[in-house]
């Protein structure tokens, strides 16, 4: 990846409009990056709330936004925001988000380390 232009670190790669969100999870199956998971929301009515964790690892893909039924997400346009390839780390740590039930992972020096 080369660095972003000062026009493209503007920009975040996915944009979530929380409102909308019912924490189907549906976005976050898809996510072949470990970008997305489900972070812990009390306010939300399940409990949990979408959540971009590692918007650095987004390849632009677009998977999230056309799985997303409620039209919650929006992927930057590739003519604005300059997205990476995908990584083994990134495709590791999908495979962790999936076996932990789409739930958010620690991050890196957090308690209770999963990852
Ligand atoms: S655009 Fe692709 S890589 Fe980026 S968050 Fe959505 S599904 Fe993941
Ligand atoms: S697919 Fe849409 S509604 Fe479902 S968790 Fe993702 S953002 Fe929320």
């Amino acid at each position: 990846m080369s660095e972003p232009t000062k026009e493209t670190q503007k920009i975040e790669p996915v944009v979530v409009i929380k409102k909308r969100c019912k924490s189907c999870k549906d976005c976050v199956y898809v996510c072949p990056a470990g970008v997305l998971s489900m972070a812990v929301d009390v306010h939300s009515i399940s409990g949990l709330m979408i959540s971009v964790d590692y918007p650095e690892s987004c390849i632009g893909c677009n998977l999230c936004e056309n799985a997303c039924p409620d039209i919650a997400l929006f992927v930057a346009d590739k003519s604005k925001y300059q997205f990476c390839k995908i990584t083994k780390e990134a495709k590791e740590r999908q495979a962790k988000i999936l076996a932990n039930d789409c739930l958010s992972l620690p991050k890196e020096g957090e308690k209770n380390e999963k990852a």
